[in-house]
């Protein structure tokens, strides 16, 4: 597996009449051309995991997600590449003839899949239930669910290299918070950086920000109107954007993250909440395969 970062992440400039009157420059930063399933800020919060597990002697990856997290696929492929075992603890049963593509993707990359109920999965945080694994995997090196670490921070600032200095804004969108705050910690203090949350509860995650970043108040906001109903909720309204986005730009916009963002600059841009001038860097983080579970729904190929 090629993951080629510095030939593959280049940025799409968005040409467009609204962005033309406003006068705002708007550009992609492509981190969904990495790599088809290990795609964008995923594969940044692994790296600096990897090293680690690596440095330490473990042989193996161990993490949690739910039945279409790309954090999962991401590290079961990213495990195989690097002659590492994974075993994925997933949230609540799945039947072996009616698994998600993809956890099929995951037991194809070689992840051993344990299935815990939905109360069980709840204690993925417990030190207890951690060491429990640990002692039943000694030799794995165990990653939280999103890969939402210290390492993983890290591993996001990297992104920030990849931003030219000349940007102004950078939009984000923010699950666990994670790659938000590691960009946040990479740039420049004058870059604003803006959050698009994508499940309600932003209140929560203003606070969790807050205790990670240092220092605390520097230049970022989320904007948390943007998450249509939840996480990985959507509405007809959103695959319409998703659609026409790629009739204009031939660009795939993923449902759960890319599009909420995407939405929501333009409707901050239309409603003049975007100062004429500015620069704006969005992050395309991927996740592209998530879009198999609303295949039907799309009008380009996933
Ligand atoms: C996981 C993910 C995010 C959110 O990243 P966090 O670091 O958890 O905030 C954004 N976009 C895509 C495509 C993702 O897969």
């Amino acid at each position: 597996m090629a993951i080629d970062l510095q030939e593959k992440i280049t940025v799409s400039y968005l040409e467009e009449e609204i962005l033309f009157q406003k006068n705002i420059r708007l550009g992609l930063l492509r981190l969904d051309r990495i790599h088809p399933v290990v795609s964008g800020n995923k594969w940044f919060k692994l790296k600096e995991n990897i090293r680690i597990a690596i440095r330490t002697g473990k042989r193996h990856l161990l993490t949690f997600g739910g039945s279409h997290s790309n954090h999962l696929i991401a590290t079961a492929a990213t495990a195989r590449a690097y002659g590492l075992g994974s075993t994925g603890l997933i949230r609540g049963f799945h039947a072996r003839e009616n698994l998600s593509p993809t956890l099929k993707d995951c037991l194809d990359e070689g992840m051993e899949l344990i299935y815990l109920s939905r109360e069980e999965y709840k204690q993925k945080q417990n030190v207890e239930f951690l060491a429990r694994y640990q002692q039943q995997f000694p030799e794995s090196y165990i990653i939280p669910e999103g890969g939402n670490n210290d390492s993983g921070r890290i591993g996001a600032a990297a992104i920030a290299q990849f931003i030219s200095d000349s940007a102004s804004i950078v939009a984000v969108p923010v699950g666990t918070g994670t790659t938000f705050s590691g960009i946040r910690n990479g740039l420049a203090p004058h870059v604003t950086v803006s959050g698009f949350p994508v499940m309600k509860g932003g209140t929560y995650l203003q606070e969790e920000i807050n205790k990670i970043l240092h220092p605390p108040a520097v230049n970022w906001l989320l904007n948390s109107d943007y998450h249509f109903g939840g996480f990985a909720r959507y509405t007809p309204e959103l695959i319409d954007f998703i659609n026409r986005f790629y009739a204009r730009h031939s660009i795939k916009l993923d449902f759960v993250y890319t599009a909420k963002m995407m939405y929501g600059l333009y409707d901050l841009i239309q409603k003049d909440k975007m100062l004429a001038g500015s620069h704006i860097i969005a992050i395309h983080t991927g996740g592209l395969q998530g879009n198999r579970s609303i295949r039907h729904l799309l009008e380009f190929e996933i």
